[in-house]
């Protein structure tokens, strides 16, 4: 049985003490009302990650992550942050691919790939984020981007390393936009991407990978979205900021 999880992605918000106070306000919730086998990771900016690891020890539903990570092992590159450095914080994820990155910081498919090996190598297990523009939807190519990222991103991963890659389909336009993808597109994504999965790897592979879906997640439309045959969970963005939402979504899976 593979593994759900709800996976927030506070993005640049919340400074060092607010960080701190959320988290602890999540895992206060989850501790009394998450009864199912879930896995909550938050993944917060760097500068809080050691300090939600410590916070969430002893609490073997909630991992914490990062949200991006040097596709460099080590030295001189200045302001960057390595695997190594977010695994040794005792984060156990980092987001990799956030259409964020791809947009904003011109990250592609290569560099991506890069940062996966990177990250594995350390011991952190990335969540792999693809999805496809509007337009790319519109003139319906959004298949056949999907199958480049996976490509060119992950399928060049060994059994043993894919084993470890959690994959976040996230349509770029319902990335807080508020317009969800409706359950039933998500799910054909989903399905199709884990037809990939079973063609490059094998359908064992395909069957225990965890998908989730991203891009205005709420505690609305979660139920019908978690109830889809190949959507394991969700990463939350905007949802993820306040902990009754990110828990009531969380509990969906109760
Ligand atoms: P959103 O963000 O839930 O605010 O749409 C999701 C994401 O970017 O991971």
């Amino acid at each position: 049985m593979r593994k759900k999880i709800v996976a927030g992605n506070w993005k640049m918000n919340l400074d060092y003490n607010e960080g701190l106070a959320l988290f602890s306000e999540v895992i206060n919730m989850v501790k009394d009302e998450v009864t199912g086998q879930q896995t909550v990771v938050v993944c917060s900016p760097f500068i809080h990650l050691h300090s939600l690891a410590q916070l969430a020890k002893g609490y073997d539903k909630v991992a914490v992550g990062a949200q991006n990570a040097s596709d460099k092992e080590a030295g001189a590159y200045t302001g960057e942050v390595s695997a190594k450095q977010v695994r040794s914080t005792g984060a156990e994820y980092v987001i990799l691919g956030h259409s964020e990155r791809r947009q904003y910081f011109g990250e592609q498919n290569d560099v991506l790939a890069v940062k996966t090996d990177v990250a594995l190598k350390n011991g952190l297990k990335p969540i792999f984020c693809i999805g496809e523009t509007l337009d790319e939807r519109e003139s319906e190519q959004h298949f056949e981007v999907i199958k480049t990222q996976l490509k060119e991103g992950l399928f060049h991963l060994s059994t043993e390393h894919f084993e470890q890659v959690v994959i976040a389909y996230e349509p770029v336009w319902a990335i807080g936009t508020g317009k969800t993808a409706t359950a039933e597109q998500a799910q054909e994504i989903h399905a199709f991407i884990r037809n990939e999965i079973a063609s490059n790897y094998t359908q064992e592979v395909a069957d225990n990978t965890t998908i989730l879906y991203g891009g205005s997640a709420n505690p609305k439309n979660a139920p019908e979205l978690f109830s889809q045959p190949d959507i394991d969970g969700g990463l939350i963005g905007g949802a993820s900021l306040k902990s009754r939402d990110f828990t009531d979504i969380v509990k969906v899976f109760n």
